[in-house]
C-alpha cells in the first residue's frame, strides 16, 4: 500500500492504470475510520482491481459552529486498518494541496440541498460536491463508494455525478451499525458508553416507523412521523430531535401520503445526543 500526499503523483498512477484496462475503486472518507468505511473498502475491493481511499477532512463542509477542530483525527490507527483491508493507495493530502490561495469555484446542486441536513447545515452539501468533484477529477475511479448511512450525501453525489456526466458508477453501500443498531460513525467517539445506547433508540424508532407503513399500512406520512417522534420521546431522555422526514431517494422530497406512490422510501432524522449530533435513516421500497 502506498501513501501519495501529491494530486499529479495519483493523476499519474491513475492514468496509468486506465492504459493497461485496471478498473479504479475510490472510498473518499475523513479518516478515523470504522467498520462502514471497511465495508465501502471491501466492496470496493471486490469489484475493482485497484482501490483507493482518500482521507482529508475537508474544512468547507464543516459550518463555522460544527466540530471541524476536534473531528477525531489518528492516521496510523487508519493506515493499519486500510492495510488490512486490501487498499492499494492512500491519498492524504495537505490542506493548502487541496485548497491552495485564491482557490474559487464551488459545485452546487441545488434544491435537494436546500432540505432536511441542508437546511440545518447550510453550505454543507457544497462543500461536499465540491470536495468529491476535486477527488473525483484526482482519483479518476470507475466506481465512486458511499455509504447509505448519509442518504441524503449519496443521493446529491449522485445526482452531481448524473448532471456533470462524471465518468464513474455510484454504488451504495449499506449501512454498518453497532450491536446495539447505532449507525456507525466517527463522531460516535464523543459519545459514552452509556450515550451509546441511548443513541440506539434511533433507529429503533425507524425502524417502528417503516413497519407502520409496511405492516400496519399506514399511509399518512405525519401520522408515522408522529408516532416515531413520541417513540424517541418515550425512550429516551436526552434525545432531541432536529429533523425527521419521510421522502423519496432521488431528490428527497418529502411525501404526504403514501397512498399513490411508488418507489424507494427514505425515513430520515438527525438529533442531538448532548453536543453530539448523529444522523440516521432506514431505506425501503414501497408497493
Ligand atoms: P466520512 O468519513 O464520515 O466522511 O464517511 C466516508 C464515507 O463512509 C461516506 O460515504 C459515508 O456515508 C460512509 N459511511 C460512514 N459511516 C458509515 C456506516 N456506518 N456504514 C456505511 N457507510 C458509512
Amino acid at each position: 500500500m502506498k501513501i501519495i500526499k501529491e494530486i499529479d503523483a495519483l493523476q499519474s498512477i491513475a492514468d496509468y492504470y486506465r492504459a493497461t484496462f485496471k478498473t479504479i475503486g475510490f472510498v473518499p472518507t475523513m479518516g478515523f475510520l470504522h467498520d462502514g468505511h471497511v465495508s465501502l473498502i471491501l466492496n470496493a475491493r471486490k469489484d475493482s482491481d485497484i482501490v483507493v481511499v482518500s482521507i482529508f477532512v475537508n474544512p468547507t463542509q464543516f459550518g463555522p459552529n460544527e466540530d471541524f477542530e476536534k473531528y477525531p483525527r489518528d492516521f496510523l490507527r487508519d493506515f493499519h486498518i486500510c492495510k488490512s483491508s486490501g487498499v492499494d493507495y492512500v491519498f492524504l493530502p495537505e490542506r493548502n494541496t487541496v485548497y491552495p490561495e485564491n482557490f474559487l469555484t464551488e459545485v452546487k446542486v441545488k434544491s435537494i440541498t436546500d432540505r432536511l441536513e441542508g437546511k440545518f447545515r447550510p453550505g454543507h452539501f457544497t462543500g461536499v460536491a465540491t470536495i468529491v468533484n476535486k477527488l473525483v477529477n484526482i482519483v479518476k475511479p470507475h466506481y465512486l463508494y458511499v455509504g447509505q448511512k448519509d442518504a441524503q450525501q449519496a443521493v446529491v453525489l449522485r445526482k452531481m455525478a448524473e448532471d456533470l456526466n462524471l465518468d464513474l458508477k455510484v454504488k451504495v453501500c449499506e449501512t454498518m451499525r453497532e450491536e446495539t443498531k447505532l449507525a456507525m460513525s466517527s463522531r460516535n467517539s464523543y459519545l459514552t458508553k452509556e450515550e451509546k445506547s441511548e443513541a440506539s433508540v434511533l433507529y429503533e424508532a425507524l425502524t417502528e416507523g417503516k413497519k407502520m407503513i409496511n405492516d400496519y399500512k399506514v399511509t399518512d406520512a405525519n401520522a408515522v412521523m408522529k408516532f416515531i417522534e413520541n417513540f424517541i420521546k418515550r425512550k429516551s431522555k436526552n434525545l432531541i430531535l432536529q429533523y425527521l422526514a419521510i421522502t423519496d431517494n432521488y431528490l428527497m422530497q418529502e411525501i404526504e401520503d403514501l397512498k399513490n406512490y411508488e418507489g424507494e422510501v427514505v425515513i430520515s432524522l438527525a438529533a442531538y445526543l448532548g453536543k453530539t449530533r448523529l444522523i440516521d435513516n432506514i431505506i425501503f421500497s414501497y408497493k
